[in-house]
C-alpha cells in the first residue's frame, strides 16, 4: 500500500539550502558591512584535520585555524567512523554545486557514471591531493589547499592566499566534471573525500597511526611523512578493493527484498551512482546517508534505515555534531604555538601570566614571532599564544619578575604619533595626560590616531605603559576639548578609516578612567623635540671600526622630513659605499632635523657622500636580497658639513 511519499528529500534540502544561503548572507554582508571579517573556513572540519595534525606533528596551528575547526574536524570522524560521511551528503558546499550542477548534465543528457578501471583509476587523484594538502600544510603551517579551493577562492573573493590560475582550474575541474560525469568532485579529486573514505576504514588509520605513535613512544625517529604515505596509499588501495563492502559503520540504508518490486528508482536517483536496487544493505564506500534513495522508493518502508523507520536519524546525528562541535570548539582553544625553553623544573615552578586584547596577533606567523620575542628574554620560559581570542599566557621566573605588571610592561610598546603637522602660528602647546583602559596593543595606537585626525584638533599623543595605560594627548593652546567632549570622542564604538583606498570599520571598547584638566604647557621647540623619534641605522661593519677613523658628514634634512619612512632606501643606496657605515638623524637646537652619514675616512670622501645623496635615482636592496633602483625622492638645497664623529652640537 503506498503511503505519503515527499517528493523532495527535504532532511538533506533544507542543510544544502540551509548552508547555501549562510554564505550568500556572509557574502552580502561583507560587502556592506566593512566590520564584519568572517572566517569562510571557521568550522570546516578538513581545515581542522590539518590544524589537528600540524599540531601533532609540530606543536603549532597551522594559519589562522583555531580550535572550532579542529572540533568539527573531530565531529567530522566520529561521524564517519559511527554513521557515514554525513558532512559530504548534507552540508559540503562543493558537494551540493557538484550534484546540483550534475542534474544539469542529466537533463541534457550528457553526463555518464565511470566504471571500472576509469573510476578505479581516478579515485587515485584525491588520495594524491590528500597526501599533498597535508604534507605542505604540516611543513609550512599555512592551509595549502586554500590555494586552489574553489569554495574558499569564491567565497573568499579570491583573497590573497588564493593562487588565481589554480583556484580556476580547480574551478573548471568542479563545474565540468560535475556536469559530464556523476560526482566528479567527491569521487575523484576531493581530498577531504579521501580523508573521509579512510575515516570508514577506520581501522586501517588507526593501525597505522598507533604503529607510529608506539615507535615514537619506544625512542624511535621517523619522519610524519611516512605514516602520512601510508595512510593515504593504504586508502586508495582499500576504497579500490573494499569498495562495495566499507564497513564496519553502525549505520546503513537496508532494502527489503519482500517488498521490493525492482523498479530500480532507488539506483537511478541515487547522487552516487550506487546500484542500491541490487543489495540488501548498502555498504558502498560512496553511499554518504543522503536518504534519496528512501526518497525515491515507491513502496513504503521498503527502503530504510538499519530495517526501521529512521529516515530522521543522519539529520539529527548531523545537527547534534555541528552543536557539539561549536559548543567544544568555542569552550577549549588549543594555542596556536606552544613553546616551551625552560627545563621540565623550572616550567613546574614557572608562573603564568595571561595577557589579553593583543590584536596585533592574528595568525601562525604573528604567533611564532611572538614567541621568538620572547625567546630573548631572561627569565620567560616559555609561551602559549592563542590566535583564535588573541591573547597570550607567558611561563616565568617569579624570582625575575616578581611582579606580573613587569612582564605586561613587556609586551607594551610605547608609541607617539603625530595626527597632523602643527601650523606655523602655533608657539605653545598644551599637553594633557589621561589613563585609558582597554588599550594596549600597537593597533590601538593605530586605531586612537584615526579617531583623533577625524574627531578632535590633537595635534600628537604619546602612549606610556601603566595600568591602565597613561596617553599624554597635545593640543595647540585653546584647542583642547572639554573632558566630557574627549571622553565621548575615546569611548567611540566604531572608527571608520580609509586605508590603501579601502574602508574600514572597526569596534571599539576604550574607556577614558582619568583626564587631568590641568595641562602642562609646551614651547613649540620643546614640543617638537617630544615627539621626535631619532632614526639610527648601523651597517657595513659598523662596529669594527674605532672611533678615530670615522668622520660625518652632517646636512639638514628639514626638505624631506614628509619622506621619513623612506629614509631607508636612502640607507640603502649609500650603503653601496662601503666606507659609509651608520645614518643617524637628531634635531638641532633650533628643532631642525640633521643626518649624521658616519663614513670611515680611509675608505670614501664627503664629497662621494654628497654625489650619491645628489644621484638621479637610487640603488635599492631589498630584504630578500632583491635589488631594484628608484628615481631618488630626496633633494637637498644646501650643501652638508664634515666634522669629527660623534659630535652632533
Ligand atoms: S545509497 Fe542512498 S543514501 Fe547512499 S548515497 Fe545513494 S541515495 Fe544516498
Ligand atoms: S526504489 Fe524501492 S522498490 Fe524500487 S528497486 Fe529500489 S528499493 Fe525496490
Amino acid at each position: 500500500m503506498k503511503v505519503f511519499n515527499p517528493r523532495k528529500n527535504w532532511y538533506k534540502n533544507f542543510f544544502q539550502i540551509a548552508i547555501l544561503l549562510l554564505l550568500v548572507y556572509m557574502g552580502i554582508r561583507l560587502w556592506v558591512d566593512k566590520t564584519y571579517a568572517p572566517d569562510f573556513e571557521a568550522y570546516c572540519p578538513l581545515g581542522g584535520l590539518q590544524a589537528l595534525g600540524s599540531y601533532l606533528a609540530r606543536g603549532s596551528l597551522a594559519c589562522t585555524m583555531t580550535s572550532a575547526q579542529i572540533m568539527m574536524g573531530i565531529m567530522l570522524v566520529v561521524g564517519i567512523v559511527f554513521f557515514s560521511k554525513l558532512f559530504c551528503g548534507y552540508i559540503c558546499p562543493l558537494g551540493t554545486v557538484g550534484e546540483w550542477l550534475g542534474k544539469l548534465g542529466d537533463k541534457f543528457k550528457v553526463r555518464f557514471t565511470l566504471k571500472g578501471w576509469p573510476d578505479t583509476g581516478l579515485r587515485l587523484l584525491k588520495y594524491g591531493l590528500l597526501f599533498a594538502t597535508f604534507y605542505f600544510t604540516l611543513e609550512s603551517s599555512e592551509l595549502w589547499c586554500k590555494k586552489f579551493d574553489p569554495y574558499y577562492a569564491v567565497a573568499s573573493g579570491f583573497d590573497t592566499d588564493v593562487e588565481l590560475l589554480w583556484a580556476i582550474g580547480a574551478i573548471l575541474i568542479l563545474v565540468l566534471g560535475s556536469i559530464f560525469l556523476r560526482m566528479f568532485w567527491c569521487k575523484y579529486f576531493c581530498p577531504l573525500g579521501a580523508a573521509s573514505n579512510i575515516f570508514k576504514f577506520w581501522w586501517w588509520f588507526a593501525g597505522i597511526l598507533g604503529i607510529y605513535i608506539i615507535i615514537l613512544l619506544l625512542g624511535g625517529s621517523l619522519h610524519w611523512i611516512w605514516p602520512l604515505a601510508v595512510i593515504s596509499a593504504g586508502g586508495f588501495i582499500l576504497e579500490v578493493w573494499r569498495m562495495k563492502k566499507a564497513g564496519p559503520g553502525l549505520v546503513h540504508i537496508t532494502r527489503s527484498k519482500e517488498t521490493c518490486i525492482d523498479c530500480h528508482l532507488c539506483s537511478e536517483k541515487c547522487p552516487q551512482g550506487i546500484d542500491v536496487a541490487s543489495v540488501e544493505k548498502v555498504e558502498h564506500v560512496d553511499c554518504n546517508l543522503c536518504g534519496d534513495c528512501i526518497t525515491a522508493c515507491p513502496e513504503a518502508n521498503t527502503l530504510q534505515i538499519n530495517r526501521r523507520n529512521m529516515r530522521w536519524l543522519p539529520a539529527t546525528v548531523l545537527t547534534l555534531l555541528i552543536m557539539v562541535g561549536i559548543i567544544l570548539g568555542t569552550k577549549w582553544e588549543l594555542p596556536t604555538v606552544d613553546e616551551k625553553w625552560g627545563t621540565k623544573e623550572q616550567i613546574e615552578q614557572a608562573g603564568v601570566f595571561t595577557q589579553e586584547g593583543l590584536k596585533n596577533i592574528k595568525c601562525f606567523g604573528s604567533a611564532s614571532a611572538f614567541a621568538n620575542q620572547m625567546r630573548s628574554i631572561n627569565g620567560v620560559y616559555g609561551v602559549s599564544v592563542f590566535v583564535g581570542n588573541q591573547s597570550v599566557k607567558i611561563y616565568y621566573d617569579k624570582n625575575v619578575f616578581e611582579e606580573e605588571e613587569e612582564l605586561q610592561e613587556l609586551l607594551f610598546t610605547p608609541a607617539k604619533r603625530v595626527i597632523r603637522p602643527i601650523g606655523k602660528e602655533v608657539n605653545e602647546l598644551e599637553k594633557y595626560t589621561t589613563t585609558v583602559d582597554k588599550f594596549f596593543d600597537p593597533m590601538d595606537v593605530y586605531y586612537l590616531q584615526q579617531l583623533m585626525l577625524q574627531k578632535s584638533k590633537a595635534v600628537a599623543f604619546e602612549t606610556e605603559f601603566a595600568c591602565p595605560v597613561i596617553i599624554h594627548f597635545y593640543y595647540p593652546v585653546g584647542e583642547a576639548p572639554s573632558a566630557g567632549k574627549l571622553k565621548e570622542i575615546i569611548e567611540s564604538r566604531t572608527l571608520t578609516y580609509t586605508a590603501s583606498g579601502q574602508e574600514f570599520n572597526v569596534k571599539l571598547n576604550y574607556e577614558l578612567m582619568s583626564f587631568d584638566e590641568n595641562p602642562e604647557i609646551l614651547s613649540r621647540i620643546d614640543y617638537i623635540r617630544a615627539m621626535y623619534t631619532p632614526t639610527v641605522m648601523k651597517f657595513n661593519k659598523f662596529s669594527s671600526f674605532t672611533q678615530d677613523v670615522l668622520r660625518q658628514y652632517r646636512i639638514s634634512m628639514e626638505e624631506n622630513r614628509a619622506l621619513r619612512s623612506r629614509y631607508s632606501y636612502l640607507v640603502s643606496h649609500l650603503s653601496n659605499d662601503e666606507g659609509v657605515v651608520a645614518f643617524e638623524t637628531w634635531l638641532d637646537s633650533l628643532g631642525t632635523e640633521m643626518a649624521s652619514i658616519v663614513f670611515v675616512d680611509s675608505l670614501t670622501t664627503a664629497g662621494q657622500i654628497d654625489a650619491a645623496l645628489h644621484a638621479d635615482s637610487l640603488r635599492i636592496t631589498y630584504s630578500g636580497g632583491r635589488t631594484g633602483v628608484v628615481e631618488n625622492p630626496f633633494s637637498f638645497n644646501n650643501r652638508g658639513e664634515e666634522a669629527d664623529y660623534p659630535d652632533n652640537n
